[in-house]
């Protein structure tokens, strides 16, 4: 099953992007959040956000989570896997759609998903449509995704074929909104 991302965090970072454009410099040295950092996780995502802060170590890049919600909830629509809702003075929030998460067939499956939103949330990734030559779901070499960014769910066969070429990939660019 294939499940498209909202792509509602794009709004938000163009808002952001938007807001900083207009910002002056005196501003810009005020920009600094005033909410109050929270960190709530859902157990079901313990793991994986452990794992991500792992990955990224691995990578050459210390993560210290600090202020970030992970849910389970509503997503804007019935097909949407997850939404990482992101802005200048709130708490990162990735809200996952839980009918589909009960769905999956592994912890790479759930990984993937995970690592796709903390991907926006917490590195400030936006979407990667490329795709290159890999291993796929079949073990043959074929075109796959070259990004968890990816705005399709990539399996989690496919994901564990290339893992260590997809998270390599995940913690190599940061910052895009
Ligand atoms: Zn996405």
């Amino acid at each position: 099953m294939l499940n498209v991302r909202l792509l509602h965090f794009r709004l938000t970072g163009l808002v952001a992007a938007l807001l900083i454009l207009g910002m002056t410099p005196a501003c810009a040295k005020k920009a600094s959040s005033s909410h109050t950092p929270v960190v709530s996780i859902n157990a079901a995502f313990v793991p994986h956000v452990q794992a991500f802060v792992q990955a990224a170590a691995q990578q050459g890049q210390t993560i210290t989570i600090t202020d970030l919600i992970v849910q389970f909830g509503e997503t804007p629509s019935s097909g949407d896997t997850g939404v990482c809702v992101w802005a200048d003075d709130a708490t990162p929030t990735v809200t996952i759609n839980q009918s589909i998460w009960n769905t999956f067939n592994s912890s790479a499956d759930e990984e993937e998903d995970v690592f796709h939103d903390l991907g926006h949330c917490l590195l400030r990734r936006i979407h990667d449509q490329s795709r290159v030559t890999g291993t796929t779901s079949l073990g043959t070499q074929g075109s796959i995704p070259q990004s968890v960014m990816y705005p399709v769910r990539i399996d989690g066969v496919t994901y564990t074929d290339n893992l260590a070429t997809y998270r390599a990939e995940l913690f190599s660019i940061t910052n895009q909104f």
